[in-house]
């Protein structure tokens, strides 16, 4: 057997290394999935996924909902759309809401505190995690004394050239970084990750991304594969491999045993089974989809992206039965990391 548990204490030319070898991973999958059960047992916990708005003032080069993209189309939800949403999720058995969005000014800190608070108040046995960019310190602590447990931010690379590479002027991996560490100062339960497969990526950067994620030691981390988007200056580029990103997963849950890691709708966009496969390697969540059904289209970070069937909250039994035969176990939970 390989010495996998030596992972957490590699530099990055060696973690490249590993990054780039290819071959039969079931060894790698297995050991993983023993971290997991070690630390989280067969539960995979739910989160509630609120796609809040399609409006972004970035322009990302790969996301489908750059302010660019004259195609998009725009939604954003009110306060009462998005309590309807919990209303319908909380009946289900979810008790986490992930408010997630683009960059949207009209989610100002007083409009989000108002529908943190009123979610609290309502649910206060519930988890609210938001993901809705860079802000302001001032902003997050308003957020966060509002009620807000939870952030995700991916650093989406790690590397500053790569960085620059992927995002417009003006956007610095810097800003990005600061904001992740604003968050951890602020007492947020913070998640971070990348994209597998972005363009200009390579096994240095994301040997990169791993060792920042050691820096920063974030309780949750999300990765997936990229996907490209036809209305993006990326649309003719390849997306990223169902099985590299397994890999990662696998590493993250070796390199981070108490980190909550889901298996994301991209995952499963490139792969009917993606989801299921992205569990036995060492994923531990999944985030079905509570927006009102109407704008789930309309929130189109890449193409043919899963929305419907199993990817909706509403279809929680499909989800159980999934999770069942892959060995594991849904649980109505807040689902909070060990770390
Ligand atoms: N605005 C917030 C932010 O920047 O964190 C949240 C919304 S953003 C659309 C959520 C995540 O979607 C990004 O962090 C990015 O990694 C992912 N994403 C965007 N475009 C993607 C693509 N083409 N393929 C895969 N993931 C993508």
């Amino acid at each position: 057997m390989k010495d996998y548990l030596s992972l957490s204490v590699m530099g990055k030319e060696e973690l490249a290394e590993f990054i780039s070898l290819t071959g039969d991973d079931t060894e790698l999958y297995n050991i993983a999935d023993k971290i997991r059960r070690e630390n989280y047992d067969d539960k995979v916990y739910i989160r509630g996924l609120i796609e809040v708005s399609s409006y972004c003032k970035n322009n990302c080069l790969y996301c489908g909902i750059r302010v660019g993209n004259k195609n998009a189309m725009r939604y954003r939800l009110t306060q009462d759309e998005i309590l309807s949403c919990c209303k319908v999720g909380y009946d289900l058995g979810f008790r986490t809401f992930v408010m997630q969005g683009g960059e949207d000014n009209h989610f100002t800190d007083e409009f989000m505190c108002g529908v943190i608070y009123k979610i609290k108040s309502l649910y206060p046995d519930c988890a609210i995690t938001l993901s809705l960019g860079e802000r302001s310190y001032e902003s997050y602590r308003e957020l966060k004394n509002a009620g807000a447990d939870r952030y995700l931010l991916r650093h989406e690379t790690a590397n500053d050239n790569h960085y620059s590479r992927l995002h417009p002027e003006g956007m610095n991996l810097t800003d990005r970084k600061k904001c992740l560490f604003n968050l951890k100062e602020l007492g947020y339960q913070v998640g971070s990750g990348f994209m597998v497969g972005s363009p200009y990526q390579t096994w240095e950067t994301l040997a990169q991304d791993l060792l920042f994620l050691k820096e920063l030691k974030p309780q949750m981390i999300g990765i997936g594969p990229f996907i490209s988007h036809k209305d993006t200056p990326f649309k003719n580029e390849k997306s990223g491999s169902l099985y590299l990103t397994l890999k990662l997963i696998s590493i993250l849950r070796i390199m981070f045993p108490k980190s909550l890691i889901p298996a994301t709708t991209a995952l499963s966009s490139i792969s009917p089974v993606g989801r299921e496969m992205g569990l036995k390697a060492g994923a531990n969540v999944v985030m079905p989809n509570l927006s009102p059904e109407d704008v789930r289209a309309k929130y189109n970070l890449y193409d043919n992206k899963a929305y419907s069937g199993s990817e909706a909250a509403e279809s929680l039994a499909i989800l159980k039965s999934l999770v069942e035969n892959a060995g594991y176990r849904v649980v109505v939970d807040r689902g909070d990391a060990l770390c």
